[in-house]
């Protein structure tokens, strides 16, 4: 039944409340819960604002399953290994539900969202409790409560999307960096992709609510601020403005943003990025594929040479200008000629790092209608043979920082070994150095003295 047509509770949060105290007058402390994302930053700030509703009800936070009275799995469909890694989770969960019937296990996100899914739990994963998609997480008190208090499923696919709800805050585990969605949804209908019809048409949000939401993060210590969205550079209320506002606000940070769709994406933002002291100098410009005939089929609406032209544009203005890229290998009808375009272009644009990944096909979009006809092991032999490409191009390229002083926002324990430290500079690369774990959360200068195929190597300042 969709929940639409279920009986209305209202009360729900008060009832949720009640529950929760209850529990800690039994056991002496709160009732725990597990929020697992499994995909991109949106997927990520989804499963914070989860977690937000959830600590206003009673809950704590847990990562073990064992000690958790819900468990939510937050699901990505963009990929379909994400969604077997989904099930083959869930999967284990099966043990722990007969052992400790009162465990709540949830699914939400943009796999969830899907009939065909929520069919899959609702009959062969009985265990299973409660399945929403993107556009339900307003009703979450109600659901839970159907659940908790009314011991009903509940299966909620809704695809009407209300205003967006600043009420939704996050609860944030990182306390230095800070995803801010500015958008939700995507117009563009990129023929492989699901996002369209797993989180509806583009909404923005208003800038003021945004940079209201900046600052409260700026005056709390973030460092880093990562505006989100599917295309940012269709934000309805101009993003070169809202970059400019933030950039205006006092304190010591940064400001990122994912992702530009580069039919979008013009020299005004590449003029922004460069005049905005607080503002990454790197983009990153997702290309998907070096051939016109692809990019077409792909349905991107933007030609190769189209693409060089804001990436030349930039390296007029800035020679070193950093961009970073995704790309798919193996999409429906690719040839290898095709395919050593893609080649021939990260060559050309010089690229900092690419996310590259085999094509893989996602039912409900236009391209899952055409003939998959690379087998996995072409696949598998074209990435391997493009990561071996992008690995020359991106040491040689990096080689342009050596000598020189960049600074890095500390993140964590370098790779490297002990005494290591790593993070990254505005131009999104990894930078490597010694240093005492107190400078984590910091910025730092670093000389850089070594360039890798994978980071850069440096000495503090
Ligand atoms: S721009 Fe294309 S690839 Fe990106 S989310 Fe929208 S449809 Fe998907």
């Amino acid at each position: 039944m969709p929940f639409e047509e279920s009986k209305d509770i209202s009360g729900a949060k008060e009832l949720l409340l009640e529950k929760t105290l209850e529990f800690y007058k039994m056991n002496g402390r709160k009732p725990l819960a597990l929020v697992r994302s499994f995909g991109c930053q949106q997927n990520v700030s989804d499963g914070e604002k989860l977690k937000a509703l959830l600590d206003k009800i009673g809950f704590g936070f847990t990562e073990e399953p064992e000690e958790a009275l819900l468990i939510i799995y937050n699901t990505c469909a963009v990929r379909e290994n994400a969604e077997d890694r989904v099930f083959g989770n869930i999967g284990q969960l099966k043990k722990l539900k007969e052992k400790r019937p009162e465990l709540i296990i949830g699914i939400c996100g943009c796999m969830a969202q899907q009939e065909h899914i929520a069919q899959k739990v609702k009959e062969s994963y009985r265990y299973v409790d409660l399945v929403f998609g993107t556009f339900a997480y307003n009703d979450l008190y109600q659901m839970l409560w159907k659940v908790m208090g009314q011991h009903e499923r509940v299966f909620n696919q809704t695809d009407k999307y209300s205003d967006i709800n600043e009420e939704l805050t996050q609860l944030r585990d990182d306390k230095v960096k800070a995803f801010v969605p500015i958008m939700y949804g995507c117009n563009n209908f990129c023929t492989y992709c699901i996002v369209p019809y797993v989180r509806g048409r583009e909404r923005s949000r208003k800038p003021e609510n945004v940079i209201a939401e900046v600052k409260k993060l700026v005056s709390e210590g973030y460092k880093e601020i990562m505006l989100l969205g599917q295309n940012v550079n269709s934000y309805s209320y101009g993003f070169t403005s809202l970059l400019r506002e933030i950039n205006r606000i006092e304190g010591d940070f940064r400001v990122r943003f994912m992702s530009s769709h580069p039919k979008d994406a013009g020299r005004d933002l590449i003029d922004t990025i460069l005049e905005c002291d607080k503002v990454c100098k790197h983009l990153h410009l997702p290309v998907q594929a070096g051939s016109d005939e692809i990019l077409k089929a792909m349905n991107r609406r933007y030609t190769v040479e189209k693409y060089m032209e804001i990436i030349d544009y930039a390296r007029a203005k800035a020679p070193d200008f950093s961009f970073t890229t995704d790309i798919i290998v193996g999409f429906p009808g690719e040839t290898y000629e095709q395919f050593c375009r893609t080649k021939e272009l990260i060559k050309r644009v010089k690229y900092d790092n690419i996310y590259s990944f085999v094509y893989s096909r996602r039912s409900g979009t236009p391209a899952a209608k055409l003939p998959d006809d690379i087998s996995d092991k072409q696949k598998g032999l074209w990435l391997r043979e493009l990561i071996l490409e992008q690995r020359e191009v991106t040491s040689e390229w990096l080689g342009r920082f050596v000598g020189r002083e960049l600074r890095v926002l500390v993140s964590g324990d370098g790779r490297k070994g002990e005494g290591w430290l790593t993070g990254k500079s505005g131009e999104d690369i990894i930078v490597e150095f010694k240093g005492g774990r107190e400078l984590i959360g910091q910025f730092v200068n670093v000389r850089i003295v070594k360039a890798m195929n994978w980071a850069l190597e440096g000495t503090v300042l």
